[in-house]
């Protein structure tokens, strides 16, 4: 029996063998090979593997973002199967005594530069989808696909770091726990892990490439993991487990009835999501709308910038599948730890003070207005909210408010529906805090991003988990910016929500309530224990100090 601290991120108990999780790396060699029947036997199977993959990948999407989003990989299988690209590169295996990665890489990008040079835009596009599937195959033949980056069985997933990026991309059925030598609990990763309801660990210092495969509790309550556990405390922590199931179970009461306080205020109580594959969560827990859609986790799932159609699909389902509940999209918040290789940022000093977010909406015009498009087409079927996060001044929301503008009279004149939105902003830096009243003139609604105004208003960036000791997630000019922010917004007669974390914090809700927080927008699972505290809470006295 062994015992590794770290820092737990949620109070839930995960037990299962542990897998040890390496992050992909994608080095080809261009060295001669020996064995080429060898080397043409290995592609052969990686491809019939990455074809089966795909084929996986199509009933997921099938039932996760309909029969338009999973059509992709149909046509990915064809591609594969196709005689002549196969041929392509068992030629370059065989002639040119290559390894098969290489050859595929090479056949592959010869194929896909032919398709770019096409006239036709549409097959022009499937350059892109050449892509995609040559990375399929590499994925196979590196040992870099799902099977062999986490197994086929459930686990404990443990890797040094993860990026959202890499996140996004685990099968989160496979996921019984997740451990990170590095790690802030503030990261996307650490909110993505919270919106899965998953038991992790970060900051575990002690993992080791000998627990792959062992036995091991994550025990969230107390901040450690157990590995090879003894009889007595896998029945300890099963029994601790259970009683957790069955509290959710308790909770179920709560469904279908009002987030209202005995002294009768009513305060809204939504979910935050990445994309349609959370919509599932979200009616479990019977959240009563979306307060956040991280529209860039659409982006990042993606291996080229989504085209309109993409985007249009992934809203309209959330949307529709949520209709009269509202669904709030916040436009594409890429940038500081969230990166995409596609986007080709430039690599900054200071990427969370940097070029991201609305600013790069702002200056590259046609990709935002891709997005707006999409989301306009999308407000036709239900109740939406558009949202622009990381606003600093003013001018931002006016001149983002332009475009949708103009983007809604485009769309109008090409016969398309949109239909009514309510447009916010994030309340998420000092900046728009202490411009706050100028700001509401401008929007129908404020979303307080505690996760930014925190590391902005403390100066603490929140990727470093090595200033975790400085970093008080209840620090006063936080709680201060926050209760100026609901004044502001309410002198001017709009409603103010919070989506970040903070949001979720059991024990800030009377605080919250109390300041007259409209809304608060937190990850699927806090949902109905959150309506259980607000149902028990009576405002109309003192506040207890
Ligand atoms: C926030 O900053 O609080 C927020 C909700 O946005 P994100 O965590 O995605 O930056
Ligand atoms: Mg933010």
């Amino acid at each position: 029996m062994l015992v590794a601290e770290g820092k737990s991120i949620l109070k839930r108990i995960g037990i299962g063998r542990i897998k040890i999780y390496r992050t992909p790396a994608y080095d080809i060699s261009e060295e001669e090979i020996r064995d080429p029947a060898a080397e043409v036997e290995r592609f052969n199977d990686a491809v019939q593997k990455a074809i089966e993959q795909q084929g996986v990948l199509y009933e997921k999407a099938l039932e996760s973002a309909g029969e338009e989003s999973a059509a992709i990989f149909e046509a990915h299988q064809m591609m594969l199967e196709d005689d002549d690209l196969q041929d392509t590169a068992r030629e370059i295996i065989t002639d040119q005594k290559k390894s098969a990665e290489y050859a595929t890489q090479t056949a592959f990008d010869q194929y896909a530069q032919m398709f770019a040079e096409l006239e036709d835009p549409y097959m022009q596009a499937r350059s892109a989808d050449l892509i995609d599937v040559k990375m399929a195959v590499l994925d196979v033949l590196l040992g870099n696909d799902t099977e062999s980056l986490q197994g086929t069985e459930p686990s404990i997933l443990v890797a040094e770091d993860l990026a959202p990026s890499e996140t996004v991309k685990l099968d989160k059925s496979l996921l019984l726990g997740l451990i990170t030598r590095e790690g802030s609990a503030g990261s996307h990763t650490a909110i993505l892990a919270r919106s899965m309801n998953l038991p992790s660990l970060i900051q575990c210092k002690d993992i080791d490439d000998s627990w792959d495969g062992r036995m091991a509790i994550l025990d969230g309550y107390n901040d450690r993991v157990i590995i090879d556990p003894t009889e007595e405390e896998l029945a300890e922590l099963t029994a601790r487990r259970e009683e957790d199931l069955k509290k959710d179970a308790l909770l179920q009461d709560l469904k279908g009835r009002p987030s209202v306080t005995l002294d009768g205020r009513k305060v809204r109580v939504y979910a935050n999501i990445g994309g349609p594959e959370d919509l599932a969560g979200v009616k479990e827990n019977d959240a009563e709308g979306i307060g956040l859609f991280r529209s860039e986790f659409v982006y990042l799932h993606s291996k080229e910038a989504p085209s309109e159609e993409v985007q249009f699909a992934a809203y309209k389902r959330v949307v529709e599948a949520m209709a009269p509940r509202t669904v709030i999209i916040r436009t594409c918040d890429i940038g500081a730890d969230k990166t995409i290789d596609y986007m080709h940022l430039d690599k900054e000093a200071n990427p969370a003070l940097g070029f991201r977010a609305i600013r790069i909406c702002l200056t590259r015009k046609d990709f935002f207005k891709t997005q707006l498009r999409a989301l306009l087409r999308a407000s036709a079927y239900g109740s939406m909210g558009i949202m622009f996060p990381m606003i600093v001044s003013r001018w931002e929301i006016v001149e983002a408010r332009k475009i949708l503008e103009e983007c809604k009279a485009e769309l109008l004149q090409e016969g398309h529906k949109v239909g009514k939105y309510e447009l916010g902003i994030m309340v998420e830096t000092p900046a728009a805090v202490l411009c706050a009243d100028d700001l509401a003139e401008e929007v129908d609604f404020f979303s307080l991003g505690t996760n930014d105004l925190t590391q902005y208003t403390c100066a603490i960036d929140r990727q470093n988990a090595n200033l975790e000791r400085f970093s008080d997630t209840h620090h006063p000019a936080v709680l201060k910016a926050i209760q100026m922010t609901v004044e502001a917004g309410h002198r001017h007669g709009i409603w103010v929500g919070i989506c970040g974390e903070l949001g979720a914090d059991p024990s800030l809700t009377e605080t919250f309530l109390r300041m007259g927080v409209d809304e608060l927008s937190v990850n699927a699972g806090s949902v109905l224990p959150l309506r259980k505290i607000i149902r028990g809470l009576d405002l109309s006295g003192q506040a207890e100090k």
